[in-house]
Protein backbone atom coordinates (compact mmCIF):
# COMPACT_ATOMS: atom_id res chain seq x y z
CA UNK A 1 0.00 0.00 0.00
CA UNK A 2 1.21 3.33 -1.03
CA UNK A 3 1.95 5.86 1.95
CA UNK A 4 1.55 9.52 1.46
CA UNK A 5 4.61 11.80 -0.22
CA UNK A 6 4.54 13.18 3.57
CA UNK A 7 4.08 10.62 5.63
CA UNK A 8 7.35 9.01 3.38
CA UNK A 9 9.64 12.18 3.20
CA UNK A 10 8.41 12.71 7.38
CA UNK A 11 9.88 9.42 8.11
CA UNK A 12 12.83 9.54 5.76
CA UNK A 13 14.49 12.03 6.91
CA UNK A 14 13.33 12.53 10.62
CA UNK A 15 15.16 9.30 12.65
CA UNK A 16 18.06 9.71 15.02
CA UNK A 17 20.59 9.29 11.91
CA UNK A 18 24.19 8.99 12.67
CA UNK A 19 25.51 12.57 12.44
CA UNK A 20 22.69 13.46 14.99
CA UNK A 21 24.45 10.55 17.57
CA UNK A 22 27.07 13.00 18.72
CA UNK A 23 24.80 15.76 19.57
CA UNK A 24 22.23 13.04 21.58
CA UNK A 25 23.56 14.68 24.63
CA UNK A 26 22.11 18.18 23.55
CA UNK A 27 18.61 16.14 22.08
CA UNK A 28 18.40 14.64 25.30
CA UNK A 29 18.65 17.94 27.06
CA UNK A 30 16.75 19.71 24.93
CA UNK A 31 13.73 16.98 24.61
CA UNK A 32 12.59 16.11 27.69
CA UNK A 33 12.19 19.35 29.59
CA UNK A 34 8.90 19.55 26.76
CA UNK A 35 7.32 16.43 28.07
CA UNK A 36 4.90 16.66 31.18
CA UNK A 37 6.66 13.68 32.63
CA UNK A 38 4.53 11.55 34.86
CA UNK A 39 3.65 8.60 36.70
CA UNK A 40 4.78 5.37 35.20
CA UNK A 41 1.47 4.57 33.75
CA UNK A 42 0.57 8.25 32.95
CA UNK A 43 0.17 9.44 29.51
CA UNK A 44 3.35 11.89 28.82
CA UNK A 45 2.03 14.72 27.14
CA UNK A 46 4.70 16.68 24.62
CA UNK A 47 3.59 20.23 25.65
CA UNK A 48 5.77 21.72 22.43
CA UNK A 49 4.64 22.14 18.44
CA UNK A 50 3.05 19.85 16.69
CA UNK A 51 2.79 18.26 13.52
CA UNK A 52 -0.32 18.54 10.77
CA UNK A 53 -1.33 15.14 12.10
CA UNK A 54 -1.49 15.88 15.84
CA UNK A 55 1.63 14.22 16.76
CA UNK A 56 4.35 16.07 18.82
CA UNK A 57 7.33 17.72 16.41
CA UNK A 58 10.62 17.70 18.07
CA UNK A 59 13.22 19.75 15.88
CA UNK A 60 16.97 18.18 15.19
CA UNK A 61 19.16 20.25 12.78
CA UNK A 62 16.81 21.00 9.75
CA UNK A 63 14.44 18.20 10.23
CA UNK A 64 11.53 17.73 11.98
CA UNK A 65 10.83 14.56 13.82
CA UNK A 66 7.75 13.07 15.85
CA UNK A 67 8.17 13.63 19.27
CA UNK A 68 6.85 9.38 20.37
CA UNK A 69 9.45 8.88 17.81
CA UNK A 70 12.21 10.55 19.56
CA UNK A 71 10.89 9.21 23.19
CA UNK A 72 11.35 5.81 22.23
CA UNK A 73 14.80 6.08 20.17
CA UNK A 74 15.67 7.78 23.38
CA UNK A 75 15.22 5.19 25.89
CA UNK A 76 15.49 2.11 23.61
CA UNK A 77 17.60 2.66 20.71
CA UNK A 78 17.61 3.69 17.21
CA UNK A 79 13.83 2.33 15.68
CA UNK A 80 13.95 -0.48 13.34
CA UNK A 81 14.08 0.14 9.77
CA UNK A 82 10.84 1.14 8.15
CA UNK A 83 9.23 0.80 11.89
CA UNK A 84 6.38 2.95 12.77
CA UNK A 85 6.00 3.60 16.42
CA UNK A 86 2.78 2.88 17.78
CA UNK A 87 0.94 4.62 20.76
CA UNK A 88 -0.81 1.59 23.16
CA UNK A 89 -2.98 5.00 25.04
CA UNK A 90 -3.75 6.24 21.02
CA UNK A 91 -2.75 9.58 22.19
CA UNK A 92 -0.79 10.80 19.77
CA UNK A 93 1.41 13.71 21.68
CA UNK A 94 2.16 11.23 24.03
CA UNK A 95 5.93 10.67 24.91
CA UNK A 96 5.89 7.53 27.54
CA UNK A 97 8.16 5.42 26.69
CA UNK A 98 6.15 2.64 28.07
CA UNK A 99 2.93 3.55 25.69
CA UNK A 100 5.41 3.55 22.52
CA UNK A 101 6.43 0.22 20.50
CA UNK A 102 7.85 -0.21 17.27
CA UNK A 103 5.24 -1.87 14.21
CA UNK A 104 4.81 -1.52 10.93
CA UNK A 105 2.16 -2.46 8.71
CA UNK A 106 2.84 -6.07 7.48
CA UNK A 107 2.35 -9.03 9.79
CA UNK A 108 5.84 -10.28 9.49
CA UNK A 109 7.37 -7.17 10.47
CA UNK A 110 5.37 -7.15 13.16
CA UNK A 111 6.15 -10.37 14.55
CA UNK A 112 10.09 -9.88 13.76
CA UNK A 113 9.85 -6.57 15.59
CA UNK A 114 7.79 -8.50 18.77
CA UNK A 115 10.48 -11.43 18.91
CA UNK A 116 13.01 -7.80 19.64
CA UNK A 117 14.83 -9.39 16.15
CA UNK A 118 14.83 -5.81 14.93
CA UNK A 119 16.16 -4.05 17.49
CA UNK A 120 20.03 -4.21 16.75
CA UNK A 121 22.22 -2.82 19.46
CA UNK A 122 24.06 0.26 18.23
CA UNK A 123 27.58 0.75 18.97
CA UNK A 124 27.04 4.31 19.98
CA UNK A 125 23.16 5.01 20.78
CA UNK A 126 21.68 3.81 23.73
CA UNK A 127 21.24 0.20 23.26
CA UNK A 128 17.50 -1.42 25.42
CA UNK A 129 17.97 -1.86 28.70
CA UNK A 130 16.64 -5.02 30.74
CA UNK A 131 14.25 -4.44 33.44
CA UNK A 132 16.48 -6.06 35.35
CA UNK A 133 19.74 -3.66 33.97
CA UNK A 134 17.48 -0.49 35.03
CA UNK A 135 16.78 -1.57 38.29
CA UNK A 136 20.61 -2.75 39.13
CA UNK A 137 21.65 0.69 38.00
CA UNK A 138 18.42 2.36 40.55
CA UNK A 139 20.16 -0.03 43.36
CA UNK A 140 23.54 1.03 42.71
CA UNK A 141 22.92 4.75 42.47
CA UNK A 142 21.18 4.67 45.28
CA UNK A 143 23.25 3.02 47.37
CA UNK A 144 26.62 4.70 45.91
CA UNK A 145 25.40 8.42 44.95
CA UNK A 146 25.29 9.88 41.23
CA UNK A 147 28.97 9.60 40.98
CA UNK A 148 28.23 5.82 39.88
CA UNK A 149 25.76 7.19 36.82
CA UNK A 150 29.50 6.90 34.70
CA UNK A 151 30.24 3.56 36.03
CA UNK A 152 26.90 1.84 34.95
CA UNK A 153 26.87 3.74 32.07
CA UNK A 154 30.15 2.36 30.89
CA UNK A 155 28.99 -1.04 32.28
CA UNK A 156 25.83 -1.26 30.63
CA UNK A 157 26.92 0.87 27.46
CA UNK A 158 24.68 3.20 27.07
CA UNK A 159 25.05 6.92 27.35
CA UNK A 160 25.41 9.11 30.74
CA UNK A 161 22.62 11.29 30.16
CA UNK A 162 19.91 8.08 29.70
CA UNK A 163 21.02 6.68 33.31
CA UNK A 164 20.58 9.79 34.61
CA UNK A 165 17.27 10.19 32.95
CA UNK A 166 16.43 6.98 33.99
CA UNK A 167 17.52 7.83 37.87
CA UNK A 168 15.44 11.35 37.95
CA UNK A 169 12.64 9.64 36.24
CA UNK A 170 12.53 6.67 38.46
CA UNK A 171 12.90 9.55 41.38
CA UNK A 172 9.93 11.19 39.88
CA UNK A 173 8.06 8.39 39.93
CA UNK A 174 8.74 7.21 43.30
CA UNK A 175 7.84 10.81 44.71
CA UNK A 176 4.54 10.86 42.63
CA UNK A 177 3.68 7.46 44.48
CA UNK A 178 4.73 8.98 47.84
CA UNK A 179 2.64 11.99 47.76
CA UNK A 180 -0.38 9.48 46.95
CA UNK A 181 -0.20 7.26 49.58
ZN1 LIG B 1 0.22 7.41 26.62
Amino acid sequence: MSKGLHNASYRNHCDLAERQVAELPEVIRRFWPKVAVGAATECWLWQGGRSGEGYGSFRIGRHRMGAHRVAWSLTYGPIPDGADILHSCDVKRCCNPSHLSPGTHTDNMRDASARGLLAVPHPTMPRKLTTEQVSEILTHVARNGRGAITEMARKHGVSQPLVSMIVRGARRQYDSIERVG
